[in-house]
Order: structure tokens, then sequence, then C-alpha cells
């Protein structure tokens, strides 16, 4: 199995050295063997070679089973260059390219949860290759003298069908009950949705389904998370519902996400290179770590491996260890290789 590990920039390459290492631990752990390239991505990549995703980068990505990509960008400098030549546009996209189903697990353990801010475990998936932000009609004229803007929400039913597969499939390994969201009293998409998700069901019958418009789905996340495992929404919608999630999370270093569907997946914190605190060894590496997980679970198909290294974070946590961002009373703060080696001490000997 031939992982490419990309860090990129900032605390890209510091959360990204614990995501590895509790890849090494799990494979010691469990007698598999990964083969890892490590190569430049972002800024690195352009001070290496010039481009931020060089030729030879994106054709290693291709021919390996699965990407981790750290964080790429640094703001500062950033703005010297064009918009498409910036690390985010020019390879966090390249990257992406043919993975139709974004994953956003929105995680909270009971063990972290204070009052008003209630425990969460549900896993959202985001359509990202259609409707209203990808091709169609889009523009502006100009209408009787009126200037109007237009854009166009658009999908077939082989796009629904493909993305509610992935996310039946995903019910299945959890906790059997699937959320999809839409706003079908409305929008014709949305009617389509639903009606699709509905013939898709039909094939997962231990999977219980219920169906709830954006609008109330939203409130209901933050403040009955308790209600949801599995979310399935189209690309606009669940690019809202995915940063709502992610509040309920307490912090950006919690959240890992996947994008997959296509030839090779890509697999990524959902932070950035957070340049405010890199080289301090304060970065949280659990969204790092719980990238690994995902990439082990969606990009290689090792379910037990992917469950190991979650158990191994929870673990982390039950015992009390927080890194700066998420420390809590009567908790021990860790830096960020501390909480990596923790979790290598847990899958080693638990
Ligand atoms: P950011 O996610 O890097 O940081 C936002 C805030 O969250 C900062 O205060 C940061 O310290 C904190 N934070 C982020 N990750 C954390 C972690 N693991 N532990 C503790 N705190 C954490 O977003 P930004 O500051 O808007 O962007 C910085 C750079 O990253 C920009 O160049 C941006 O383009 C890029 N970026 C890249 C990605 C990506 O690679 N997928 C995503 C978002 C932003």
């Amino acid at each position: 199995m031939k992982v490419v590990v990309l860090p990129g920039d900032g605390i890209g390459a510091e959360v990204t050295n614990q995501a590895v290492k509790a890849l090494r631990a799990v494979a010691r752990r469990m007698e598999l063997t990964f083969e890892t390239t490590e190569l430049p991505v972002g800024w690195a990549a352009i001070d290496e070679c010039g481009q931020a995703l060089p030729p030879f980068v994106r054709q290693a990505c291709r021919q390996h089973d699965a990407i981790f990509l750290g964080a790429v960008g640094l703001p500062d400098r950033d703005q010297t260059l064009p918009q498409e030549q910036r690390p985010e546009r020019a390879a966090l996209l390249a990257l992406r390219e043919g993975n139709f189903a974004n994953l956003r697990p929105i995680w909270l353990p009971p063990c972290m949860a204070q009052p008003g801010h209630p425990a969460a475990d549900m896993l959202i998936f985001r359509e990202l290759n259609a409707g209203i932000y990808m091709g169609g009609d889009r523009g502006r004229r100009r209408t009787d003298g009126v200037v109007e803007a237009f854009d166009t929400m658009r999908y077939s039913v082989p796009e629904i069908e493909r993305i509610a597969h992935l996310a039946f499939e995903a019910a299945m390994e959890r906790r059997k009950h699937l959320c999809s969201i839409d706003k079908a009293n409305i929008l014709a998409t949305s009617a389509l949705w639903r009606e699709t998700v509905e013939g898709v069901s039909a094939r997962y019958p231990e999977v219980s389904v219920r169906h709830q418009l954006v609008d109330s789905a939203a409130p209901a996340m933050v403040q009955h998370p308790e209600q949801f495992d599995v979310l399935l929404t189209e690309n606009l919608f669940g690019d809202i519902l995915s940063d709502l999630g992610g509040v309920l999370a307490g912090s950006l270093g919690m959240l890992p996400t996947a994008s997959i569907g296509g030839d090779v997946g890509l697999f990524e914190p959902a932070h950035g290179s957070a340049p405010d605190i890199m080289g301090q060894d304060i970065a949280n590496p659990i969204a790092a770590i719980l990238t690994m997980a995902m990439l082990l679970e969606y990009g290689l198909d090792l379910g037990p491996a992917a469950h190991t290294v979650r158990n191994a974070v929870l673990g982390v946590i039950e015992a009390g260890y927080r890194t700066v961002d998420i420390m809590a009373d009567g908790c021990t703060q860790v830096g960020t290789t501390q909480f990596g080696d923790l979790v290598v001490e847990q899958i080693d000997t638990t």
C-alpha cells in the first residue's frame, strides 16, 4: 500500500509528523506494510522547484493509493503571487480533482463535552463536483436597464446516486442512521435529490433514513448533535453545514477531512498552515492523526487499523492530555510532539 505524504507549509509539517508516527505504529501493531513517499507541496515546493504542485509530485500522486496532505499556504507570501499560482488554488484544487465526495467528521467525545457544548459524533458527506458552484450557466446581464446576476444549480441522477451509495455504506459501518438534507419544498434539484436518495435507500434496508430541510437541520445540528449520525447533502449546503459542524468540535485542530470517489483519495486536516503558531510545538495534531485514520479506512480499506488509531486518540484524550487550544480544567497540557508520542504509546500498548 503506497501512501504519498505531502507535509506542506507552516504547521502542516509538524502535524504530519505525528500522523505518520501513528501510521508507523499501527503498521507495527497490525503487521501491515506501507510504502510512504514524502514530497514537497505549497511553498515548500515553490522554494524547491518554482511551483506549488510540480509535475513530478502530481504524477507521483496519481501512482499512489492515497494522498496525505498537511496544509499549504503562507498568507504573507501568498499575496506576492497571482491567484491561480497560490498554493491553495494551484495545489489543492488539482489534488482534489475527480473526487466527488467530501467527508467531514465532527467529533467531540463525551469527556470533552461541556454545558452548552454537547458531545458530537457525526459524519457529513458533501457532494463536491456538481451543484451551484460547478459549471452551469452563470453571469450577469442587463434586463430592461437593470443589472442582474444568476447562477445555476444542477444535479443529475448519477451524480446523486454515486455519493448516496458512499454515504449509505458509511452509515452501515456506523450507527445506521442517515439524514439527507435538502430544500425539497422549493428547489427542483432538491426534489430530485430526495427522490434519488429514497431510491438508493432501498438497497440499504438496515439504514434508517430521514429527510430534513436545510433550514431546520442547521439549528438541530447545534442544539441536538446526538440526533445525527451520517449527513448527506449537496455542494452548497454541505459547504455551510460542514463549517457550522466544525464549531461543534471546539477547535480547527479537531477536524479531519477526506475527498474521495475519484482515482486517488486526498486526506487532509480541515485547518490551514496556521503561521501564527508554527514552530512552537503547540499545534493540535488530532485533526491530522484522525485524517490518517480516514486514509486507512476510506483510502486503503483498512477499517480495523483506522479504528485502532481513533481509539488511541480517544485513549489519550480520556487520560486527560490536551493541547493548548482544547485545554480544560484538570487536564494536562502537552505539545504537538508529546501528544503524538502518547498516541503511539496507546497504539503500541492497548
Ligand atoms: P488556519 O486554519 O491556518 O488558522 C486559523 C486559526 O486556527 C489560527 O488562529 C490557527 O492558529 C488556528 N489553528 C489552525 N489549526 C490549528 C491546530 N491544528 N491547532 C491549534 N490551532 C490551530 O487558517 P488561516 O490562518 O486563515 O490560513 C493560513 C494559511 O493556510 C493561508 O495561507 C491559507 O490560504 C491556508 N489554508 C490552507 C488550507 C489547506 O491547506 N487545506 C486550509 C485553510 C487555509
